[in-house]
């Protein structure tokens, strides 16, 4: 079994779901008392998020590519970025490092592919719903066409992420507004909606709409395992 690395605490309300859906799918491949192997860097979110606020990309990168060189140098056979939004500095990390990241888009529009999903509504925090570096790459490498809300959706869900899912507090009023903006978007032309930030899995699930959902978290965990487990 190869050892899973993880770029993790952004924020760790989400690195916690992760450990635990990967050890769960270790668990349920090989059974017994088989666990993961892992190895976790999780940084302070803080810092993290002053820098995304003041644009700072730079900065972040420069964090999370220390965090994964000890990552790799901690004996890890590939990195997964628990977050949707830090892939925007993935090639900055990828370039510090030796092992491969497995990018969460990729596995996402892998997922989507499969099923035959053509157009796909998006959400996350403003700058994954808003900038190039993840529609873009879901558009020009998969030829999937992306759908995000109006600006006031947008702004309202980027809020529920930072000041309650990051918090780990849960309101029943976000998840109605949020299965809202998910039937709207649907209704928009989206065949499906991908839960493009790594918490929202915490607020929202299939149970609660009809509209088919894409959880990044969960997809990007179970592709690890997946990879983890490849001879
Ligand atoms: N975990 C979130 C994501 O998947 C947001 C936190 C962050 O800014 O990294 O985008």
């Amino acid at each position: 079994m190869k050892t899973i690395g993880m770029l993790g605490g952004m924020s760790w309300e989400s690195t916690a779901f992760y450990y635990r859906a990967l050890n769960e799918g270790i668990k349920q491949t090989l059974g017994g008392l088989h666990s993961a192997k892992i190895i976790l860097n999780s940084v302070d979110f803080d810092e993290i998020e002053k820098l995304q606020h003041e644009a700072d990309w730079n900065a972040t990168a420069e964090i999370l590519k220390q965090a994964a060189k000890s990552v790799e140098a901690g004996g890890a056979d590939f990195l997964i970025i628990c977050t949707n939004t830090m892939h925007l500095v993935a090639p900055q990390i990828q370039s510090a490092i030796n092992i491969p990241i497995l990018h969460i888009a990729d596995a996402t529009a892998n997922a989507l592919v499969k099923d035959n999903i053509n157009t796909v509504g998006l959400l996350g925090t403003a700058y994954t719903m808003e900038k190039a570096f993840y529609k873009g790459r879901l558009t020009e490498n998969f030829g999937i066409k992306v759908l995000v809300p109006g600006e006031e959706q947008r702004a309202f869900v980027h809020k529920v992420i930072y000041e309650e899912l990051c918090l780990g507090q849960i309101s029943e009023k976000s998840r109605e507004a949020y299965v809202e903006i998910i039937h709207q978007l649907h209704c928009d032309g989206a065949e499906a909606v991908i839960l493009g930030c790594t918490e929202i899995t915490l607020l929202v699930g299939q149970d609660d709409t009809k509209v088919p959902l894409f959880d990044t978290t969960t997809i990007h965990a179970e592709q690890a395992v997946r990879y983890a487990l490849l001879t």
